[in-house]
């Protein structure tokens, strides 16, 4: 960072203290991970300077040879990956990702079934301070009250009531396997276009921890800096007779030129994902995950759905006198980051709440393994027991420390940042 240290001394130190906050803290949010150093040197690229309107071989600028190549590459690498059959890795987020795909189907009016947010959902599948909440009319399925799980019959009836165009599926915080199957079979039954939402649990269906959406969905929308390992991000999956309509939504509908230098990193990641260690990979952050789920419980502490089958557990705390907030931030103090999070039923707001979202897959990437998630789920139990116990948080604070020591993220980075 010689560059920006000599021009831009505040931009430099925020991002040295960035670099440091990330080096020795645990970082628990369930849709946050860490990058190779392939991944971020390629998003550092003379391809910023690039404008590439257009596709591969179709561009309305010159000089897109190269631009071509790593589009190219990170096309076929996304449907290899995947097993789709196009895949357009322009949109520059998820959210963006979402709109081609509704757009591609949908008029402003015609109506969406998506998951309500409080039960796990996202923004993008229906809430009214979304585009996806002004522009289409919406109804919503949730989870069930006893078992805090999708009630595939109710889904149905849901669908047959509504009739939406689409239905959306895929969640921010749902701990359990979705069936894209059964939702794939109610969207045909009742002549909806299925759109999957696959932004969380991309990399654990990549590398074979969760069933594939892609033989039952129209559309796979996905985010590809989540468990995919990738650079922020999105990316469109479809199968072909939808590629035109899907292509001409990200360009010229939604978005401008396309940021082929996280295109080139986007190629890196895909790479990786298809390589055997990532599947690797993915079985560890599930296996955390289990892990730190059964850890909480026995120490007490409730999950939604009692467990977890992927990377992130939701911790229901209306059995405790302690807000998710003042959760987030105890841990936090501790050196443990995590989200506040809606509970299904929840009563608070949602910039209180009654729950904590907790993930595994950036500590996971860092190395960590069943030892210390034993040890980690121990302390997150302590601080929830006395969260204002400030000598004890103090405490974990300076374990944390060490683990976070004997588990060195990036020692490059001091100097290459
Ligand atoms: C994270 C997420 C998104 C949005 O991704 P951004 O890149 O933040 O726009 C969309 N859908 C789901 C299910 C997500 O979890």
């Amino acid at each position: 960072m010689r560059h920006l240290k000599g021009s831009d001394e505040r931009v430099y130190r925020a991002v040295l203290g960035e670099a440091s906050r990330q080096r020795g803290q645990l970082e628990m949010i369930a849709s946050e991970n860490f990058v190779s150093p392939a991944v971020r040197e390629a998003l550092g690229t003379v391809f910023t300077h690039k404008y590439a309107e257009g596709l591969p071989g179709r561009r309305y600028y010159g000089g897109c040879e190269f631009a071509d190549q790593v589009e190219e590459l990170a096309r076929t690498r996304a449907t290899e990956l995947f097993g789709a059959d196009h895949a357009n890795v322009q949109p520059h987020s998820g959210a963006q990702a979402n709109m081609a795909g509704y757009f591609a189907f949908l008029d402003p009016g015609d109506r969406i079934l998506g998951m309500n947010l409080s039960h796990g959902g996202h923004l993008t599948h229906g809430s009214p301070v979304n585009f996806s909440g002004r522009f289409f009319e919406v109804s919503a399925y949730g989870v069930r009250e006893s078992d805090a799980r999708i009630d595939y019959d109710e889904v149905r009836e849901t669908a047959l009531r509504a009739r939406p165009k689409m239905i959306v599926t895929g969640a921010s915080a749902y701990p359990r396997t979705i069936e894209f199957e059964a939702f794939g079979a109610i969207a045909r039954e009742v002549g909806a276009i299925h759109l999957c939402d696959l932004a969380h649990i991309a990399g654990l269906v990549a590398g074979g921890h969760h069933p594939s959406p892609v033989p039952h969905a129209d559309v796979v929308t996905t985010t590809t800096h989540k468990t995919l390992r990738g650079p922020r991000g999105g990316l469109v999956m479809c199968r072909e007779e939808h590629a035109k309509a899907i292509d001409r939504m990200v360009f010229p509908f939604i978005q401008g030129g396309p940021l082929v230098h996280v295109i080139a990193s986007k190629a890196v990641a895909l790479g990786e994902a298809l390589s055997p260690g990532f599947r690797v990979y993915g079985r560890r952050v599930v296996e955390n995950a289990r892990l730190l789920a059964d850890t909480l419980m026995g120490r007490g502490v409730r999950l939604v759905s009692g467990g977890t089958d992927n990377h992130l557990i939701l911790v229901d705390l209306r059995d405790r006198d302690l807000t998710g907030k003042d959760a987030e931030q105890a841990l936090e103090r501790a050196g443990i980051t995590v989200n506040k999070n809606t509970v299904p039923g929840e009563t608070r707001s949602p910039f209180v709440t009654s729950g904590l979202r907790i993930g595994t897959p950036a500590i996971t990437t860092r190395g960590i393994g069943p030892e210390e998630i034993r040890t980690i789920g121990g302390w997150i139990a302590d601080i929830l027991e006395r969260p204002r116990d400030e000598d004890g948080i103090r405490r974990v604070r300076r374990q944390v420390g060490e683990m976070c020591a004997a588990y060195p993220l990036y020692d490059q980075l001091a100097s290459s940042t």
